[in-house]
C-alpha cells in the first residue's frame, strides 16, 4: 500500500502509512467514520466491518500507522495509555511473576499493585537500570518483564536488547512503555522487545487535546491476542481521538527535533543555574545513563526532573512561572511542568518516593515548541524567586 513500504523514511511512513486517500471520494486525510455498524450487504456478506468495537476505519488507519512507525506486524489503539497497559497484562495469568522497572509511571505501580495483585499476580519492582537486577529478580513463574526508559521521573535508562534476550532466555516477554521517546528516537522492538506500548496522549498526539494508548507487537501472536482483548474487553479508541493522534503523527519528525534542541538548551540553563540542586536529564554529560542512551536511541528527548532543595522551593518556583504551565502530562507543544510527588507520583507511597529519590523539591518539565528564550526568561525569574 502507498506509503507502507519499509523502504520510505520515518517521516514520509508519518505522513503517509495506513493512509492512502479514501477510495470514494480521494479525501486526503482518512475521514472519522462516527458509526457503531455497518450494513451488511447480505445475510453472511459483510465488506470487512461489522461492529465498531471490533474494526473501525479511522482507528485501523492509526493503527496501521504506529505499526509502520514501530517497525512491527501490528498496532492496537486503546482508550488510554493504561488501558493499553491493563491489555499488555492480559498476556499473563494468576500464578504467574511479573519483573517491572521499579520506577515507573505513578499509574502503572497504582495498577499493578492495587487492582493486579488482588488476582494472584505477583510483582518484583527493580532498578532496570542494571540488568544484573532483572536477572536477580527471575524466578521460574516470570512470564513478563516491564520496562520504562528513560524512566519517570527519574530519568534512568535501561538496557532494551539486554533485557530482552534474558527474558526470552526465561521464557518471558519484553514490554516496553516508549511513551518518552516517541518511536521517532527509540524503536525497542528492532532492539528485541516483543511489545511497544506508547501513552499516545503524548508526544505521539502532541497537542494535549486527546487521550489514547496504542500496542505494538513484533509477531502475530500476539497481534491475534490484543485484537481478540481489543473485542472481548472493549476498551477501544474512538474515532475521533483516533483521527486527532494520526493528525498528530503526521509532525511527529518535526515537533521530536524542535523538543529536543529546546530541551537540551533548557537542560544546560538549569544544570549551570546556582538554585538548582541537580538536574536529571539523559544528555548532560555527567549522566549514568547517557552512553547506553547514545547506543540505544538517536535523541535524549526533552522531559528533564530537577530539584529545588526543598518542597517550600518547588512551590514558590511554580506558583511564579507564566509561560510554563503548572499541569500532569507531557509531551504536549506547550510546555508543561509538575511535582511529581504531589501530582503524578502520589499514588506512590511517601517511603518508596523517598527511595527512589522523587524529594518533594524535585520538578519534572516537558519542554514544548515555545521560543526557548521565552522559556529560559521565564525559568529565570521564577528561579529568582527561590
Ligand atoms: C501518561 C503515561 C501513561 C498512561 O497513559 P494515559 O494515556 O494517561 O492512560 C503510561 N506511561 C507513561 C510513561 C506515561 O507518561
Amino acid at each position: 500500500m502507498k506509503g507502507d513500504s519499509k523502504n520510505l523514511g520515518f517521516s514520509t511512513r508519518a505522513v503517509h502509512a495506513g493512509q492512502p486517500p479514501d477510495p470514494t471520494t480521494g479525501s486526503v486525510s482518512v475521514p472519522i467514520y462516527q458509526t457503531s455498524t455497518y450494513a451488511m450487504d447480505e445475510l453472511g456478506k459483510h465488506k470487512g466491518f461489522e461492529y465498531a468495537r471490533v474494526q473501525n476505519p479511522t482507528r485501523s488507519a492509526l493503527e496501521a500507522n504506529v505499526a509502520s512507525l514501530e517497525g512491527g506486524v501490528s498496532g492496537h489503539a486503546f482508550s488510554s495509555g493504561m488501558a493499553a497497559i491493563s491489555a499488555i497484562l492480559t498476556l499473563v495469568k494468576a500464578g504467574d511473576h511479573v519483573i517491572a522497572s521499579h520506577n515507573v509511571y505513578g499509574g502503572t505501580y497504582r495498577f499493578f499493585t492495587q487492582i493486579l495483585e488482588r488476582y494472584n499476580l505477583s510483582f518484583s519492582w527493580v532498578d532496570t537500570t542494571d540488568v544484573a537486577n532483572i536477572e536477580a529478580a527471575m524466578t521460574d513463574s516470570t512470564r513478563l518483564v516491564f520496562l520504562e526508559t528513560p524512566t519517570n521521573p527519574m530519568m534512568g535508562v535501561s538496557d532494551i536488547a539486554a533485557a530482552a534476550e534474558l527474558a526470552h532466555a526465561h521464557d518471558a516477554l519484553l514490554a516496553v512503555d516508549n511513551t518518552f521517546m516517541s518511536p521517532y528516537f527509540q524503536r525497542p522492538l528492532a532492539l528485541g522487545a516483543d511489545i511497544v506500548m506508547h501513552s499516545a496522549t503524548k508526544f505521539l498526539n502532541g497537542h494535549s487535546d486527546a487521550l489514547g494508548g496504542l500496542l505494538v507487537t513484533a509477531r502475530e501472536k500476539e497481534a491475534e491476542w490484543f485484537a481478540f482483548v481489543q473485542k472481548s474487553a472493549g476498551a477501544v479508541l474512538g474515532p475521533f481521538d483516533s483521527f486527532l493522534i494520526l493528525r498528530g503523527i503526521k509532525t511527529l519528525a518535526v515537533r521530536m527535533e524542535r523538543h529536543e534542541a529546546s530541551g537540551r538548551k533548557v537542560a544546560e540553563f538549569l544544570n549551570a543555574h546556582d538554585k538548582v540542586v541537580r538536574v536529571l536529564y539523559p544528555g548532560l554529560p555527567d549522566h549514568p545513563g547517557r552512553e547506553l542512551q547514545q547506543r540505544q536511541a538517536t535523541g535524549f528527548g526533552a522531559l528533564i526532573s530537577f530539584d529545588l532543595g526543598s518542597h517550600a522551593g518547588a512551590k514558590t518556583f511554580l506558583d511564579r512561572l507564566r509561560v510554563l504551565t503548572l499541569a500532569e502530562s507531557l509531551g504536549g507543544v506547550e510546555t508543561l511542568i509538575s511535582q511529581p510527588a504531589t501530582m503524578t507520583h502520589a499514588s506512590v507511597p511517601a517511603d518508596r518516593r523517598a527511595e527512589l529519590g522523587i524529594t518533594d523539591g524535585l520538578v519534572r518539565v516537558s519542554v514544548g515548541l515555545e521560543d526557548v528564550d521565552d522559556l529560559i526568561a521565564d525559568l529565570t525569574q521564577a528561579l529568582d524567586a527561590v
